[in-house]
């Protein structure tokens, strides 16, 4: 079996402790054996990435633009391999793992770009004779913590700016998908990113992640996580006055009027409910539909459902691959218990664990009906095949139970009314805003985030990026 090791300081450093990376379609496909990093590691990483960073900050743009560009060359021409190994070890379908892979791809080529657009300001003083230069400098070493449900695109949109401004970096991927991630640093360093500019330090979050956002030599980190861990990093950041920006939970809302299109409609909450196993930030979990069109968008998603096919996530014909692991499947199972216990909703569909040919954590998506907003199931996120409907009166209440969340990442609305999409775009409280399409999907060159309990600091992605990654000088000159 292959073992892999961690990048510190441009060397592969094996790690006496090592994990298997486990396909969630078939628990006895191990992928790898990954190394799991100490504090010491991580320490060493940080020691790295600090000395590079004089030498990497002032990096000619030229040099960088093309690091980037050959990694984002390389990722495109391997992206059927990449999006292989992705659907082997997190569970999404084969295509939706080629299309995360070339995602990453499309961000170190945006990022390859924004290297040569790096720009300041000179405005005139109040003062005569003065000139003021504004500027964008890197922060230094920066830490990032990730998830495993985007276990390629999210290290992606964080290292390709990180890298564009300027910055060194230490990136901790999640325990469960360690596989794309040393699939960059193996990339990276192969398109000749100088030794200690990336480091990737696998291992716990307990361990790893803690040593990094204890560091004194960090200066920023970016983490995206749930919320429990994203309030922990705060609390730590904050001790250490590091800048930090956090991506975290949410409870999407998918408003479907009456007026909708109604394939549209279910082809969006579909979508975005149940696709890569409702395993996505952006997923719509609350299906807030006017009474109207509820019954028949019922009957037409169950429809739907029936004809999806649970299955290996590298199998032709898969619709809806595995649960990650069984800690998470023990989760979406106990919500669907609660669902139909204590929250007295209809489980109209699914909700079952399914047997397939491999043993996998396999779960028939759960449609709940007849439930109201103050559910444990509308309120709490499950981040799995579950999503639940919610019948209303009319556009201003869907508008009011959309909101009613302590999240905010995306919403959508499926309407034919140019009224009320405009009345939605402007009123729903999330980052981002979907008319007749799904709440998950996004494009890599613009702003991704969200408000309340789901994001906290700058924007990702697209120019805002460098909002995080870099800090403004204000120069002032005496001719
Ligand atoms: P998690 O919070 O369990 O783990 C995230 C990362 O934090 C992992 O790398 C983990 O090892 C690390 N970590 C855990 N404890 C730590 C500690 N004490 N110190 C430092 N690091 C620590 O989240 P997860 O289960 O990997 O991911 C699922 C969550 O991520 C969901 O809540 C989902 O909504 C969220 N998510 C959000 C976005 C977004 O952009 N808003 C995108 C994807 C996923």
């Amino acid at each position: 079996m292959d073992t892999f090791s961690n990048l510190i300081g441009g060397e592969w450093t094996p790690s006496s402790d090592v994990t298997e990376n486990i396909n969630p379609s078939n628990t006895d496909d191990v992928i790898g054996t990954y190394a799991r990093g100490s504090a010491a590691d991580a320490e060493a990483a940080i020691a790295a990435a600090k000395t590079a960073f004089p030498a990497w900050s002032r990096t000619n743009v030229m040099a960088r633009h093309n690091i980037l560009k050959a990694a984002a060359a390389e990722i495109f021409a391997r992206s059927k391999e990449l999006g292989d190994l992705l659907a082997r070890e997190e569970g999404k379908t084969l295509a939706e793992g080629i299309g995360e892979a070339g995602r990453a791809g499309q961000i170190f080529e945006f990022f390859a770009g924004e290297c040569l657009r790096l720009a300041g300001e000179k405005l005139p003083s109040i003062r005569p004779g003065v000139d003021i230069e504004i500027t964008r400098e890197p922060m230094g070493v920066v830490g990032m913590i990730t998830p495993w449900n985007f276990p390629i695109a999210i290290p992606a949109w964080k290292l390709a700016p990180a890298l564009c401004y300027g910055n060194t970096v230490v990136m901790k991927p999640a325990e469960l998908t360690p596989g794309c991630a040393w699939a960059l640093a193996d990339i990276l360093k192969r398109a000749g990113l100088p030794d200690g500019v990336f480091n990737l330090v696998m291992g716990k979050g307990s361990v790893v992640g803690e040593a990094i956002l204890s560091s004194p030599d960090v200066a920023a980190v970016s983490f995206t996580g749930s919320v429990g861990t994203g309030k922990h990093v705060a609390m730590k950041c904050t001790e250490t006055m590091k800048k930090f920006q956090l991506e975290m939970g949410g409870k999407n809302p998918a408003i479907v009027l009456d007026d909708a299109d109604l394939d549209v409609a279910v082809g969006a909450c579909l979508n975005s409910a149940f696709f890569s196993t409702g395993q996505r930030c952006t997923a719509s979990s609350r299906l807030i539909v006017t009474e109207g069109i509820h019954d028949k968008f019922v009957a037409a998603m169950i429809e739907k459902l029936k004809a999806t096919t649970v299955d290996d996530a590298r199998k032709d014909g898969t619709h809806i691959g595995p649960v990650v692991d069984q800690k998470q499947l023990d989760t979406d199972m106990k919500y669907i218990e609660i669902g139909r216990g204590e929250d007295g909703a209809k489980l109209a569909w699914g909700g079952e664990r399914l047997n397939r040919g491999t043993p996998g954590f396999y779960l028939q998506p759960a449609l709940f009906t007849e439930t109201t907003n103050d559910m444990r199931i509308n309120r709490e996120e499950i981040f799995g095949p579950v999503a639940s409907v919610i019948r209303v009166k009319d556009y201003d209440e869907a508008l009011s139970v959309a909101n009613d969340t302590a999240f905010g990442l995306s919403a959508g609305i499926c309407t034919t009314s140019l009224k009320y999409a405009s009345h939605f775009k402007a009123n729903s409280q999330a980052g981002m805003v979907m008319v007749n399409l799904p709440t998950a999907g996004v494009d890599p060159h613009v702003p991704f985030g969200g408000r309340k309990g789901s994001s906290y600091g700058p924007r990702e992605q697209g120019r805002y990026a460098a909002e995080f990654y870099t800090t403004v000088k204000t120069a002032y000159t005496m001719a």
